[in-house]
């Protein structure tokens, strides 16, 4: 018994000491360039983990997010303002300033239509702080649909902290989706806690709530998904589609581009080729997941002969700013 529990004590103090070892430290922000070999990377975030510095970075002009460590590469470090200036012509910094254009209203501020060519839709799945399961007949759906046309099927989830760390189950069904190359994730940042309350007036609501820490909100969901392992991306999605010009300067200064929906499909808005089609997935929205399986339904055909396609969010940004 002795031994079995000396054994027991030394897994449980071992896992312990390698968790803590992997666990990301001292997240900043971290404006800077690299140029590494011919590809444009700009870092936005530095952390410590596993006794290595490391960089989150963008391509600017595949948009694509990475992790650069500081042994490999040589970083200038430079302001935002140096960097939007440097880098004004990529499609990335194109769509930073289009989303600051576009900040003026209460609600779906930034980029809300996606690529006009496109044959279908580009699909996002709000994961909104949730008692809830995820609603999984979505994705299950998706795979069917797509299972000789597409594969693996893009979606964006819009992350809040809250579902991340209370739907564990979920979201390890979800990546095992991925690692079986059925779905490939876009990781959108839907701030750490996502405040809401019902009675109140949207200008004072959401992110808009007066003494709302908009730093700790942005960085601790980027730090809960790559402790997760996951990779965040660089877009963003107001919680309620609520914020104001302030808050989407606030946002584009992060290096995160704000994304809309033109068609939030509960509140009945039609989902045309090119849309960014907006649906919960949290469980407290089955009309909206009622509505997007019908919806693929009735373009079986068009799945077919690859008329009605899934786009990934990160290329349709990039085609349309190109
Ligand atoms: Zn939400």
């Amino acid at each position: 018994m002795k031994r079995f529990v000396y054994i027991l004590f030394s897994i449980v103090v071992g896992f312990q000491s390698a968790n803590a070892q992997n666990t990301i430290r001292n997240y900043v922000v971290n404006y800077g360039s690299i140029n590494n070999k011919g590809q444009q990377l700009v870092t936005l975030r530095k952390f410590h983990q596993s006794g290595k510095t490391k960089y989150f970075a963008v391509n600017v002009n595949s948009l694509q997010t990475l992790l650069v460590d500081s042994t490999t590469v040589s970083v200038t470090p430079a302001t935002w303002l140096q960097l939007s200036n440097t880098f004004s012509k990529t499609p990335y910094f194109k769509a930073i300033t289009k989303a600051n254009a576009q900040s003026f209203s209460l609600q779906d501020a930034g980029l809300i239509h996606g690529f006009p060519k496109e044959q279908g839709i580009t699909l996002t799945i709000d994961l909104c702080p949730s008692h809830k399961p995820l609603d999984r007949s979505i994705f299950s759906s998706l795979v069917a649909a797509y299972a000789k046309i597409e594969q693996p099927v893009p979606v964006a989830l819009s992350i809040s902290g809250k579902f991340l760390l209370t739907h564990q189950n979920d979201i390890n069904w979800l990546k095992q989706l991925e690692n079986n190359g059925q779905i490939k994730i876009t990781w959108i940042n839907h701030t750490f806690t996502h405040y809401y309350n019902p009675k109140e007036p949207l200008a004072d609501n959401f992110l808009l709530k007066p003494g709302t820490n908009i730093s700790y909100e942005v960085l601790a969901l980027e730090k809960a998904l790559l402790n997760n392992g996951s990779l965040p991306s660089i877009f963003f999605r107001f919680p309620g589609l609520v914020s104001n010009n302030t808050v989407v300067q606030t946002i584009t200064g992060f290096g995160l581009i704000p994304i809309g929906s033109d068609a939030w499909l509960a509140k009945g808005q039609l989902a045309n080729n090119g849309t960014i089609v907006l649906i919960h997935g949290n469980g407290n929205e089955p009309l909206g997941v009622q509505d997007f399986i019908k919806l693929l339904n009735s373009n079986k055909n068009k799945v077919l002969k690859r008329q009605w396609l899934m786009y990934d969010l990160g290329e349709t940004v990039k085609d349309e700013f190109q």
